[in-house]
């Protein structure tokens, strides 16, 4: 991943507070189109009081019809987080305190990309040398030989003690998952994330079942009921919600009540700056992913500690631009 294409939202209220979040769209394909469906979703918000999630089912409600799932679910997740941030700035306070928590120190993973074995060992290097007690790598290689080469290179670089999660990224069929997973129950990694396809709830419960380290599941589940049904088919142990796909700050809200409620440790993908206040509140918080996606845009990104990561003290969610690198990249072809 070498850009990452972000549609940026500013919502501004009548007192002159300014709610910021973003969301990222993955491919730059969707890009503009993503940015024109929130300005036309974003036109309804005009003259509503600052209430998200009297707005968020509003939204749901004009789009029953067509259904939500994809870009408009997108896009009303950043309409649901910019107005977390304007509430919680209107309030004067954290978004953590808003919502009757306080910051608390989280255990951050380092989360790395695929780039072979090299390349891991030296992000492993990296961030052991800044003192993670956690890392995530992706694998896939294409053979199992890689895979475990790649592992167990990047294990002998880090301490004992930290831990080590890897990432299939919907690489594998079954078949292969059960094979591989199987063949990796005693590298004790601390989770196999999304070995098959995300969509493949049934196949990712067969694969639960068959190994005994945990698979993790998440950053592809549409709303708290996404979140549901993969607990409820057993197609993860333990759960990663992704704001942007979860529904904004008040879809994460139903889904870490469901992994409270079934004792699932509940951990983030992506938007660590708004996640960090919400796994703050969490009595099953597992890790906040590190892995600054918009920090080239961000005036004060998030900076982990020792490994550990605490929301922003500011009011809101700790996301302000830095309006020069915005216009630099919004001058360099995004619209
Ligand atoms: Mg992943």
């Amino acid at each position: 991943m070498s850009a990452a294409p972000l549609v940026l939202f500013d919502v501004e209220t009548s007192s002159g507070v300014v709610g910021r979040s973003y969301i990222f769209t993955y491919t730059p394909v969707v890009l503009v189109a993503a940015a024109r469906l929130a300005s036309d979703v974003s036109a309804a918000l005009a003259g509503k009081s600052l209430a998200p999630v009297a707005i968020n089912q509003a939204l749901r409600r004009q789009f029953v019809l067509l259904g939500t799932t994809g870009l408009l679910d997108m896009v009303i997740a950043g309409i649901d987080m910019a107005l977390g941030d304007a509430s919680a700035k209107a309030a004067g306070l954290p978004l953590v305190a808003l919502l009757g928590g306080e910051p608390r120190e989280l255990q951050a993973y380092a989360s790395f990309g695929m780039d072979g074995q090299d390349h891991a060992v030296l992000a492993a290097q990296g961030a052991a040398e800044r003192h993670f007690q956690a890392i995530k790598i992706k694998i896939g290689y294409p053979t199992f030989a890689e895979d475990l080469a790649v592992i167990r290179a990047v294990r002998a670089a880090l301490p004992t003690e930290c831990a080590l999660m890897v990432d299939y990224n919907q690489a594998l069929s079954v078949t292969e998952a059960i094979r591989r997973c199987h063949a990796l129950d005693d590298e004790g990694l601390a989770w196999i994330e999304e070995p098959v396809r995300c969509d493949d709830l049934a196949g990712h419960a067969r694969v639960a079942e068959a190994i005994k380290t945990p698979v993790q599941l998440g950053e592809n589940a549409w709303g708290p009921q996404g979140i549901q049904e993969m607990l409820q088919k057993r197609a993860s142990d333990l759960a990663m919600p992704d704001l942007m796909k979860v529904g904004g700050v008040t879809g994460w809200q139903g889904a870490a009540a469901i992994c409270e409620a079934q004792r699932v440790l509940i951990s983030n993908h992506f938007y660590q700056e708004t996640s960090a206040h919400l796994l703050s509140l969490s009595p099953v918080a597992h890790y906040l992913e590190y892995f600054g996606i918009a920090d080239a845009v961000l005036r004060d990104p998030v900076v982990a500690v020792n490994g550990r990561v605490k929301p922003s003290g500011a009011p809101g969610c700790g996301i302000e631009w830095n309006e020069a690198a915005v216009e630099r990249f919004q001058a360099s072809g995004a619209a």
